[in-house]
């Protein structure tokens, strides 16, 4: 038994983080290392869930449990903390009660929304970033509903605006829809006077994506009451709605609320600690390392991983964020084994899949176009799995979609 054990800091309880513990925890003898990991809460919440959460069709308590329920105690410590810093010449983390010195260390800390600089973002639009922000956007559009009866401008309550359409606003969308006929039931509210707009400022809908695809989308969202503003850009937002510009034209659009869904950048912490970033997220080595730092791994959205297909990175994921966990796993036991031979990452893209609602999606799986029931049915499918990736089969029981119908 070593007296003073290796010790493996892993940041973030995210996909990527988690994994890297579930790997590890597998992988390792509890005599070879002490595996610690930190995250600001106690539990893991799928981060690919909050649109759920946000519009309130789904329970946030069900999108997230406890970090205990998947770690062995005798091979992990887990400290639930705040990453204030990493001072990567000293070989330690600082936290906000206390600090961790590490032999490696796995930065797993996610991402931030990216707002582009637009004023009045940070003070008053929503944005769907963890369990909290999620309970606030859900009781903000529940309050605005409660509100429309109380004065004569009414309208403004009921406008939802969603600024963005790529994957997290579509999907936020798409629960939206479905979500709206009850909240109009429930406050006695006429739908006719609920108003929902989707704002873009690229010229397409869920950019990249297949034209059939999207067209899809587009069609079962526009049928449902969404009005989408593409080639648009927000200029401004402001407590009573956003102001923005198409061409020369400029346009101030009231709203009760704003949900800000177009972009992430890598978490700050990253950047300043002084590992170098382009735009917050780390171009990582092959091995997942951070370049010129022999014991430092980044994965997940604070990583950047580029496509050599077309020299663009790929968009950050939770699917490319599991499987760097593997790699960076079996890099982390390589290191620590003294071997030489790091693993170089491959993302192997089984496809993705966008959700319109609980039983509606389109997906491009394995090539192949899914749309509807199929497309929603692997988007369960998907969901199911990645708890199977950290907890087995007990936590697929206690936390999995099987709501087919
Ligand atoms: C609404 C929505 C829908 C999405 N849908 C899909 C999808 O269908 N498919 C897909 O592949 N991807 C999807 N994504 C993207 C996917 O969720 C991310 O790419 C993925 O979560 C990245 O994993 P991660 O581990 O890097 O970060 P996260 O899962 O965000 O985890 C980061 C962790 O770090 C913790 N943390 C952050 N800062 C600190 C700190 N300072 N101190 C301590 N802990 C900290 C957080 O609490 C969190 O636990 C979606 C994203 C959103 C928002």
């Amino acid at each position: 038994m070593l007296v003073n054990k290796p010790k493996i800091v892993i940041l973030g309880a995210g996909y990527a983080g988690l994994t890297t513990v579930a790997r590890l925890q597998k992988s390792i003898s509890a005599s070879e290392a002490e595996i610690i990991l930190i995250n600001k809460n106690d539990y893991h919440y799928e981060t690919t869930w909050l649109h759920e959460a946000s519009v309130g069709t789904l329970h946030h308590d069900r999108a997230r449990y406890e970090i205990a329920s998947v770690i062995k105690k005798n091979k992990v410590t887990f400290i639930k903390d705040d990453v204030v810093e990493i001072k990567k010449d000293e070989q330690k983390v600082i936290l906000a009660n206390s600090e961790v010195a590490y032999d490696y260390l796995v930065v797993a800390i996610g991402a931030v929304p990216e707002t582009f600089g637009i004023k009045g973002l940070n003070e008053y639009a929503f944005m769907i970033t963890n369990i909290n922000g999620a309970r606030k956007i859900r009781e903000h559009i529940e309050s605005q509903f409660a509100k429309y009866h109380d004065k004569d401008k009414k309208d403004p309550y009921i406008t939802i605006v969603v600024g963005g359409a790529g994957f997290t606003g579509i999907e936020f969308l798409g629960e939206l829809v479905n979500r709206v006929p009850e909240l109009c039931k429930e406050y006695d509210v006429d739908p006719a006077n609920v108003k929902i707009l989707c704002v873009e400022a690229a010229p397409t809908v869920l950019p990249g994506f297949d034209e059939e695809l999207v067209d899809y989308a587009v069609k079962l969202l526009k049928k449902k009451g969404v009005e989408f503003h593409i080639g648009t850009a927000i200029k401004e937002c402001t407590e009573t709605g956003i102001i923005v510009s198409k061409g020369e034209e400029t346009e101030e659009i009231p709203a009760g609320t704003v949900i800000w869904a177009a972009g992430v950048r890598g978490n700050p912490i990253v950047e300043n600690g002084g590992i170098e970033t382009t735009r917050g997220r780390v171009k990582v080595d092959k091995d997942l390392r951070a370049p010129g730092e022999s014991n430092i791994f980044v994965i997940g959205d604070s990583s950047l991983v580029i496509n050599e297909e077309n020299n663009r990175p790929y968009p950050p994921t939770a699917q490319i964020a599991m499987q760097q966990a593997d790699t960076c796993a079996k890099n982390v036991k390589a290191l620590l084994r003294g071997e030489q031979h790091l693993a170089a990452f491959k993302p192997d893209i089984k496809g993705s899949v966008c959700s319109l609602g609980e039983h509606d999606a389109i997906g491009l799986v394995f090539g192949k176009k899914l749309m509807g029931t199929p497309a929603s049915l692997m988007k369960k499918v998907i969901d199911n799995r990645a708890l199977f990736m950290v907890g087995g089969a007990p936590l697929v029981v206690k936390k999995g979609k099987f709501n087919i119908l």
